[in-house]
């Protein structure tokens, strides 16, 4: 069985009529045919919400996670599964995910303007809702950078530039130089699909999160700290507040 996974196309879904088809007593999880829920990934936490029965009946999800092609839902402990065929409407706490959704954007912004200034690679990354962190490969940073950063960061949040998602063959996605540099070549032998976010006109990156639409939606971003983790590995902080 593959569920039907809407939040990779759909990063604005925030619900979605859909039927218990397999529970799983030991994870105390529910697999659905169709799911909003992201299943975390990329540093981006998983979804949390509720499952609504039509004949009545809530379950709070309090996570979710990928099995293969599957995004399992993990019911809340002390709940008891619904059954299989239950038919219900999944829900997202859509004010946590679009605070996620701003956060992995802004991320994203962040990532861009420090290659394009300073050619300075990502090496990973982590997130909560409204606040978030950047591992880079960057020798020069330094305290004296974070306000510039900070300030080339809100520009392109101004700039209201589009964010695209695309779902690439891989050959295809190999030949951009883009991915490479952001470690495309780290992901699994077998995958035949490549999906893409572009901030057009400034960051392409393999990535499997969700994001807002334009960056304007992102509000405002402050970088709160910056810490070296030796000679070359720099941690960049960040907060995203309200425009
Ligand atoms: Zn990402």
């Amino acid at each position: 069985m593959v569920s039907e996974n809407i939040c990779y196309t759909d990063a604005y879904a925030r619900q979605a009529d859909a039927v218990v088809v397999e529970t799983d007593p030991d994870a105390h999880a529910v697999l659905l045919d169709r799911s909003v829920f992201y299943p975390g990934g990329g540093g981006q936490p998983a979804d949390t919400g509720q499952l609504v029965g039509d004949a009545g009946g809530s379950w709070r999800v309090i996570g979710a996670k990928k099995r293969g092609d599957d995004i399992w839902h993990t019911i809340a402990e002390g709940e008891e599964l619904p059954a299989v065929d239950t038919q219900v409407t999944a829900e997202l706490d859509w004010g946590r995910r679009h605070q996620l959704m701003r956060t992995h954007s802004a991320l994203h912004v962040l990532c861009g303007v420090v290659w394009r200034d300073h050619q300075a690679s990502v090496t990973g990354g982590n997130m909560d809702p409204l606040s978030g962190r950047m591992d880079f490969e960057f020798e020069t940073m330094s305290g004296d950078l974070v306000g510039e950063i900070e300030r080339r960061v809100n520009e392109e949040v101004a700039a209201d530039r589009e964010i695209r998602v695309a779902i690439l063959p891989r050959d295809e996605a190999f030949a951009i130089p883009d991915l490479i540099r952001t470690k495309i070549n780290l992901l699994p032998e077998g995958i035949s699909e490549v999906r893409t976010i572009e901030i057009v006109g400034l960051d392409l990156q393999a990535d499997g999160g969700t994001h807002v639409a334009h960056t304007g939606e992102i509000g405002r971003v402050k970088v709160t700290g910056y810490e070296s983790k030796g000679r070359i590995n720099k941690r960049i902080r960040i907060e995203v507040l309200d425009a």
